[in-house]
């Protein structure tokens, strides 16, 4: 509901909230709360305010004024998810946004931790840990050019790094998280006097016990992220293939072999249509990134061409795609891992030009996508299945999509598989479905630079974005019928439905615990 005033109780609220942040950081106006009301998929309520802590002290005050005026908060890092995951689900709500908690406390290059503030972007925490020659083990989603190390540690996000260590939650050593009550506790080796946060694992994992929690249990102030050493050598391969399970098979070879550091793919034809604009000299500005990435100028010549002669020829292959990057910590060893891996795919697919895994090494945090190249609405849904069941899930959906092919026609609807893993652990499959439709204030805030003049708005179409909304329904509890687990839960993925009702309940007495009034992201887990 949009409403212009916030009442005599609201105003009280806004009041505290400006004591606590600052006029400048409390936005009021509809075009700041309307944004706020907004993710990559939809819009629900309007807030009555976004507010902008800069310090742990900050977020403390808001979340005692928002206690105190019995108001929800609603906790917003990089806002690029399509859960539901930080949108306000009722009128009386603030958004809190991390955006100003964006200071690198600590780098420690020797015991090899660093800890960040929540609102730190992965790209800006990667490139201040490049400057020591570190690196997080999970270094980051694709979006991290604007989500937050808060963002990831709060809902799990996989791909740099993912290949060997699994999701973003295992790079986490500690946590200083601000309660409901305005209380801060801190979790890791680093909640004792006098100790460092060098160490997760001693005793009960209180550090797990926050992460992937959708932020239902709490606004994590700071992270203390587990660092390496950056590797010397690095280089992608790509595959494709023909046969999606001669794809999980050579997936689940090469996950075991834990030579992968990142493993991505996807349907030939996606990357085709997302291809299709591009111009000779947007691929001459890839290559050049290509080029630059590369250790030295032979490699970087080599790759250089090697990516010129492959061209895009790889497009017009097969089916399926799939790229793993590996490291070494020389050239030797990478030799060595490129053909272990080599080896571990055998003949299930074939090595095509690896454009994509190069350019994906290259430009790690690219512009982030809120809609397709040209411009079409889009809403991913991932399922993390055991390599065993990525099969039957994917002919199910196949089947899924077969059944409605010709509404989708009509409606200007397209679906589309792509693919990762989380270390040994599994294999994640996701639909991304486009449509053609307008935009929310959101797109237009958010479209790269790097869009603009590229991606055009669409003509508002209902229909289609109906269909979107029965197939994310139908998609969901088709995961759910094989097994699934998720990422990203937010609002959207059946976390709570028929889970053990011990678990379930001792959850439910933490989240009482933690935030007694049910005031921080409330619904978030569906607990
Ligand atoms: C173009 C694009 C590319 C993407 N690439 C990837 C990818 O490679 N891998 C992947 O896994 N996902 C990816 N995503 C999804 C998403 O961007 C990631 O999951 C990312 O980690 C979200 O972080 P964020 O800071 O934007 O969080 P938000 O979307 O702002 O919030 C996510 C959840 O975390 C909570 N939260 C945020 N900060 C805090 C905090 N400080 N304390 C408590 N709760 C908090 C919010 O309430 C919400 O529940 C992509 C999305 C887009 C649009």
């Amino acid at each position: 509901m949009r409403r212009d005033s916030p009442g005599a109780d609201g105003a009280a609220l806004i009041d505290a909230l400006i004591e606590a942040v600052g006029p400048e950081h409390a936005a009021t106006s509809e075009e700041a709360r309307e944004l706020a009301s907004q993710d990559v998929y939809r819009s629900v309520e309007m807030p009555l305010a976004v507010v902008s802590p800069g310090s742990t002290q900050e977020v403390q005050a808001v979340l005692r004024a928002c206690h105190a005026h019995a108001t929800a908060t609603f906790v917003r890092g990089g806002g690029m998810s399509y859960t539901d995951a930080f949108l306000p689900d009722r009128e009386r709500s603030i958004v809190l946004d991390t955006g100003r908690l964006n200071a690198v406390r600590e780098i420690n290059a020797h015991d090899l931790y660093a800890t960040v503030e929540a609102g730190c972007t992965w790209s800006a925490v990667d490139a201040e840990l490049a400057e020591h020659g570190l690196r997080s083990v999970f270094w980051g989603p694709m979006s991290g050019r604007l989500s937050t190390v808060g963002g990831a540690m709060s809902q799990g996000a996989v791909t740099f790094g993912s290949g060997r260590h699994g999701p973003s939650v295992s790079a986490a050593l500690g946590l200083e998280v601000v309660l409901g009550d305005g209380s801060v506790l801190v979790t890791g080796s680093g909640g004792q006097p006098e100790h460092s946060s060098f160490f997760r694992e001693y005793g009960p994992d209180l550090t797990g016990l926050f992460c992937g929690d959708a932020g239902a249990l709490g606004v994590k102030t700071a992270v203390t992220l587990k660092l390496e050493p950056r590797p010397a050598a690095g280089e992608g391969l790509s595959f494709s293939f023909d046969d999606f399970s001669q794809l999980v098979e050579a997936t689940r070879r090469v996950s075991r072999s834990g030579l992968a550091t990142e493993v991505f793919g996807a349907e030939t034809e996606l990357i085709r249509q997302a291809a299709g604009r591009a111009e000779l000299k947007q691929d001459a500005r890839n290559l050049f990134t290509i080029m630059r990435a590369a250790s030295g100028p032979v490699q970087a010549l080599r790759k250089g061409l090697r990516v010129v002669m492959g061209g895009r020829r790889f497009l017009n292959a097969s089916k399926y795609l799939l790229n793993f990057l590996t490291e070494g910590a020389d050239a030797a060893e990478l030799r060595m891992n490129l053909r272990r891996i080599r080896r571990a795919v055998g003949d299930r697919g074939i090595e095509v030009a690896n454009t994509m895994a190069e350019y994906a090494r290259a430009a790690p945090f690219p512009a982030p996508m809120i809609v397709s190249p040209t411009g079409r609405r889009l809403l991913p849904l991932h399922a993390i299945v055991p390599f065993s069941g990525a099969v039957g899930l994917h002919e199910e959906y196949l089947q899924y999509v077969e059944g409605i092919r010709g509404e989708c026609e009509e409606k200007s609807v397209q679906a589309f598989v792509v693919y990762s893993t989380s270390a040994r652990a599994g294999f994640l499959w996701e639909v991304v479905i486009y449509w053609d439709d307008e935009w929310l204030s959101y797109h237009r805030r958010y479209l790269p630079e790097e869009m603009k003049g590229v991606a055009s708005e669409g003509r508002a179409n209902p229909e289609g974005r109906e269909l979107v909304e029965r197939m994310r329904v139908d998609l969901i509890e088709l995961m759910y019928r094989h097994g699934a687990v998720h990422l990203q839960i937010g609002r959207a993925y059946p976390y709570a439905r028929d889970r053990d009702p011990g678990a379930l309940e001792l959850l439910r007495s933490v989240k009482r615990q933690v935030d007694p009034s049910g005031l921080i992201n409330p619904g978030a887990l569906g607990i």
